[in-house]
This record gives C-alpha cells, structure tokens and sequence, in this order.
C-alpha cells in the first residue's frame, strides 16, 4: 500500500484566484509569480490553469526552461535575472525576460555578443535592501542598458515591498514615494505590488502587478486567511489514522515527552510528519480535521507520524480521512501555530508525498 499523505491541488481554485485578482487588479496587467514550484503546488499544473495570465515570474532559468518545455508561450520573468554570462544565451533561446538588479549583470551583457535584444526589467532598492540599485545609482544603470545593442531598448522597472502584509504601514509608503519619484521622469512600465500590496496599497498598482501567494488562495496579512478576501485555498493535505490507542492519564505522548495524558483517554496516530513536509515546529494544539471535525495534535511532530487527541472524537476508527490543512482549515492557521507563514508551509511537500488533482 502507497502512503496515504496526499496534497490535492484545486485545480479550480487556481482560476478563480486568477479572475478574482483580475477584478481587484484594475488596468494592471499580472505576472503570476509561480517561483518555487508554483508555491509548492506544481509549476506546469499551475501554468497550465493560469493560462490566462499576462506573464509568468519564476526565480531561476530552470524554471523557465520547464515552462517552455511544457508549451507555454506567455512572457516569462527571471525575477533574479542572470546569475552568471553564460545565462544569456539561455535566456535568448528560451525568450525569458531579464530582471537587473547589479551592475555585474549589466558587465556581463556588455561582453555578450549576442545579437538579439534581450527584454530587461530594471530592479529599483526603494527600501527592502535585498536585490536592486540604490535610488542614486538607478538612472546611471538605465543609461548604461540603453547604450547596450542586445539590450531592448524598452525597459521595465521593479521594485519590492518588505513590509506590504501592514495595512498602512509607513515603510511601504516610503517605498512607494521613493520608486516613484525615480520612475516618474523614466519611461518603462512599472511593477511594485506582490500579493498583499495588491490587497493593501491600490495606488500602487503600476502597469504589472506580480502575485504570487493569493493565486494559490493564501495571505501572509497576520491573522487573516486568503479566504477573507475572496480566494479558494488551492491545496488540501490529507492523510488517515493509522492506530488509535488508549492511554492511561499521566502517561506522556512521543519524543522528549512534552505532552501528559490529563486523563485516560484515546491518541490516534496519523501518517504524515516533517519527512512529509509537515512543520516539526507546530506545537501541541495545533489543530487538524478527523472526519471533517477539528481534534488537536499532541507531542512532537515526528517524521513520518503525528500523534492527536481523541477526546469528543469517539466515533474515529483507523483508517479515518484526517485534513492537515484545505479549505476547512486555512494554512496559515496551522502556519501561526508553527511560527511560519503559509508560503512555506506549501513549499515544503517532500517528495514522497503524493498530488493528486481535482477539478474544485
Ligand atoms: C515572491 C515575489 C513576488 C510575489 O510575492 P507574493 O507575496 O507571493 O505575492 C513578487 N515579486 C517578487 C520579486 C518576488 O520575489
């Protein structure tokens, strides 16, 4: 028998995340971010249902390369751009957008001889201080893409938000003003907002917003779950009972002991743990579904097992459906309890985990 941990990807849900962002997106036009295997949900599977999306941002020319492999014809973003010379080539023959963000990309297609332009968008540091120029250096940059031949003449410009999740919050705005008073006299569309600035800063929309976690149903907003603002979780995680056994109070429960039995009482064991992709971090209480009805993991996450109070489930047998996380228990629940966000969560499905699809 195969294990039972399942991943479910909602292939519905998927769409109807796409046409909800298209509602809230105005004008804009929208790079669906599908970086790390589609959040986790599978990049050719997502691509597919997002056929109607604008264009794809991916984190790496292996992405891209699987893209085109699976015959999608959409524009395809490399959010990090080249990493080395030899990239360019690649990215040519694979029709992959370049984003810029150092001078040593900008050195590196100054030595190339490729003939053929190569689509560029000009990454812009307005405050996060991860990739991007520094507000003074940017024009600098643009100018020095624009002597270039292999590079197209018409150029994008990027900037990313740290804290965009805080409705509100005075460093987004600072951002905001800084890219905009750099974009303001250059031409070149404009792309600011992630998932959570499309939710929260409107006026930052730009020609491109670039989402990634709402097309898959999930907020990183602390305390909110992307079904708040009309999204459909795109995965659920599933597994079943494997035992249930009756254990005498004060009995402790797994590894290092760190729950007691209060009482005598039922522990069911259920097949999934961190080997799964499960967070190890996710304490006692951190809630799940037995038979579509919330229970509560106790002890330690191991690898391959949790261990779950019964109590009030005495209807459960072994081999009952438990719901790790789907639309009746919003991952970023359990990615609270786990002191993560939702993204990572989905991110981590090992590859022993089985995915199955369905058309919801
Ligand atoms: C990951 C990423 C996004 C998407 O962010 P979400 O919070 O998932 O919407 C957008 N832009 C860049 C540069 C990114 O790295």
């Amino acid at each position: 028998m195969s294990r039972a941990t399942c991943a479910t990807i909602h292939l519905g849900a998927l769409r109807d995340n796409l046409r909800r962002l298209r509602e809230l997106a105005g004008d804009a036009r929208i790079m669906a971010v599908v970086k790390a295997d589609g959040y986790g949900h599978g990049l050719e599977r997502v691509a597919r249902m997002l056929a109607e999306a604008d264009a794809f941002g991916v984190a790496c020319i292996a992405d891209g390369q699987r893209l085109r492999a699976a015959g999608i014809r959409q524009r395809i973003v490399v959010l990090s751009g080249i990493d080395e010379a030899a990239d360019i080539g690649e990215m040519h023959r694979l029709g992959l957008e370049s984003t810029i963000h150092h001078a040593s990309q900008i050195d590196w297609l100054a030595a190339d001889r490729n003939p053929r332009p190569l689509k560029v968008w000009l990454k812009i540091d307005s405050g996060m201080h991860r990739l991007g120029f520094a507000a003074a250096d940017v024009a600098g940059a643009r100018a020095r893409l624009r002597t270039l031949p292999n590079v197209d003449r018409d150029i994008g410009l990027m900037t990313h938000f740290a804290n965009s999740d805080v409705i509100g919050d005075a460093q987004t705005m600072a951002q905001i003003e800084c890219f905009q008073r750099i974009a303001s006299d250059m031409p070149g569309a404009q792309t600011l907002s992630n998932s959570a600035a499309v939710l929260g800063w409107p006026q930052a929309r730009g020609q491109w917003i670039r989402p990634g976690g709402l097309l898959y149903g999930i907020s990183v907003a602390t305390g909110t779950s992307g079904a708040d603002f009309g999204f459909r979780p795109a995965m659920t995680l599933s597994s079943k009972l494997v035992a249930i056994n009756r254990i005498a109070k004060g009995e402790p429960i797994g590894y290092a002991a760190t729950w007691t039995c209060p009482e005598d009482m039922d522990i069911g064991v259920v097949q999934i743990g961190y080997g799964d992709g499960y967070p190890r971090s996710a304490a006692s209480g951190t809630p799940l579904l037995v038979n579509g009805r919330r229970a509560a993991i106790v002890g330690r996450v191991s690898m391959d097992l949790i261990t779950v109070d019964l109590r009030g489930h005495d209807d459960a047998r072994v081999g009952d459906p438990v719901i790790l996380w789907g639309p009746q228990l919003p991952v970023e629940e359990i990615a609270a309890h786990a002191g993560t966000i939702g993204y990572e969560l989905t991110c981590g499905m090992t590859r022993r985990v089985r995915f199955l699809e369905d058309m919801d």
